[in-house]
């Protein structure tokens, strides 16, 4: 991308903060300054909000046709633009180009799903108990949307919830992780080139802290949409009962990845690459624990050992990568800290991640057996490219090993045995279920988990709702 953003969209307009503060966005892989975006001050954010009211009050009388076209507008030029969006998400991320191009396609299906789901917002009429009388139920914008997103999908967590959100006829204003914001602010000048008017979409950067804080105390703001960790999530939910705000959550994982003795071990290692490396590891989907049949434990250990050997670690701009670096230093401590902790608790590394001479972000696999239920490698959200495997020996243990979480996000199911699959699958507590799948992340289903997990769904008929209330009319006709 030729011109990166180094201001904030905010009603229509590039803007600094006045007080000329700034704070530098890295690439992950050179350590280079791509820019420095704004740190905005309380009364800015503020005055973002209250620009976003008015242009709320503009855009929900908008016909949806036309909110519709605007959407369609917005995913077609994302689709001109794929290679440019590319190149700004892997220098900004680090992820391979190839998975940040699958990122913008991904992006613009959002939008153009949502310009379909816009025209069809209908509401409902009751039958009433007397014949006078009728009941309305209307489907309306719940008002100023604020959006607090990661840095792991920078365009598309932003596009899943944008595009529900503009379709409903809400207003939106998204504050994007501080390792990631060029890509937002980029995604904000496409809309308005698409014809978003000014302050219907708004990208603010600065104090996360502050800047949530007053998204949640201010009275304007009538929904928070959120994806980010557990922790911060508790936060937003604590913080959110003096406005009463509605609320949509996608926090942590722990991904159990299931593999029962009649699994084709193959297909199931196949998945494995995907669910578990896409990212460097680092999405809320990935594997995180691999719970293994006694029977197949040696057979797939090798097989997923021998293939994650294979995989290539570099920096995402080469075209050879598929491992980028991992986006922070605190994130590679984290997993190295996991790996080691493994390894004094008693767990065997059969395959070791190797340093690499571009620098410790740069991460390469590595696979853990004799994993057990009191390691920090099972407990925690590793974020990395670490494979830690545990084994079972029934299926009543499976289900109860994959359940021990706090966390109900994304589960994975490998069984050549329907009834089994299917048993297994109703009763793991979690959103999403893959069975001898791990692509489970599409616009027509519905993304989103329960327990700490968060609430909520993104894409699918359902997201919408996220963005409406329901309004009832109750009719007499005298
Ligand atoms: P991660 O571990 O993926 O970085 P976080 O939950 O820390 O997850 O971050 C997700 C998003 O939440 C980012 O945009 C981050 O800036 C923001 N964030 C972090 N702390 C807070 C907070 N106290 N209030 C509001 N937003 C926060």
């Amino acid at each position: 991308m030729k011109h990166v953003p180094s201001k904030n969209w905010i009603n229509g307009e590039w803007r600094g903060a006045s007080s000329g503060e700034t704070f530098p966005v890295t690439n992950p892989a050179s350590d280079e300054v791509l820019a420095r975006v704004p740190a905005l001050s309380p009364h800015e954010v503020d005055e973002a909000i209250t620009s976003a009211q008015v242009a709320f009050l503009s855009w929900r009388e908008v016909p949806a046709r036309k909110r519709s076209d605007i959407l369609l507008a917005i995913s077609q030029a994302l689709l001109a633009r794929v290679e440019d969006f590319a190149e700004l998400i892997t220098a900004e991320q680090g992820k391979p180009l190839s998975e940040a191009r699958g990122e913008v396609v991904y992006s613009a299906n959002y939008f153009r799903w949502y310009s379909e789901e816009a025209v069809r917002v209908n509401g409902d009429i009751i039958p009433a108990d007397t014949p006078n009388k009728r009941i309305f139920v209307l489907k309306q914008p719940v008002g100023v949307v604020a959006a607090i997103t990661p840095w792991n999908f920078p365009v598309a967590m932003l596009a899943r919830k944008l595009g529900a959100a503009l379709a409903a006829g809400c207003a939106f204003i998204a504050k994007p992780a501080p390792e990631t914001p060029l890509s937002a602010l980029a995604l904000a000048e496409l809309c308005a080139h698409a014809g978003v008017p000014a302050g219907v979409f708004n990208v603010i950067t600065g104090d996360a802290e502050m800047i949530g804080s007053h998204f949640m105390s201010s009275p304007l703001v009538r929904k928070v949409t959120f994806t980010g960790s557990t922790e911060v999530g508790k936060i937003l939910i604590r913080q959110s009962a003096d406005t009463v705000k509605k609320l949509t959550l996608e926090l942590g994982g722990n991904a159990p990845f299931v593999v029962f003795g009649d699994a084709d071990i193959e297909h199931a290692v196949e998945g494995a690459i995907f669910g578990k490396y896409r990212n460097a590891g680092q999405t809320c989907i990935c594997v995180n624990r691999f719970l293994v049949h006694d029977s197949i434990a040696h057979a797939f250990t090798e097989r997923l050992i021998a293939r994650s050997k294979e995989l290539v670690v570099g920096d995402g701009s080469e075209a050879s990568t598929q491992i980028g670096p991992l986006i922070t230093d605190e994130a590679a401590a984290k997993v190295t800290r996991l790996i080691d902790s493994a390894r004094r608790e008693g767990a065997s590394i059969p395959l070791e991640p190797t340093p690499n001479t571009r620098g410790k972000r740069f991460i390469s696999p590595s696979v853990i057996t004799h994993v057990t239920p009191s390691m920090s490698i099972w407990k925690e959200e590793i974020f990395g490219p670490v494979s830690a495997i545990a084994t079972f020996a029934t299926d009543d243990e499976a289900i109860s090993l994959a359940n021990s979480t706090p966390h109900g996000l994304a589960a994975y199911v490998y069984s050549n045995n329907l009834s089994r699959a299917l048993k297994v699958s109703e009763q793991l507590e979690y959103g999403m279920v893959g069975v001898n799948d791990t692509a489970i992340s599409s616009v027509q289903a519905p993304f989103g988990g329960i327990k700490e997990s968060g609430f909520g769904r993104e894409g699918s008929k359902y997201g919408i709702d996220d963005y409406l209330v329901l309004k009832y009319l109750s009719v007499t006709m005298p």
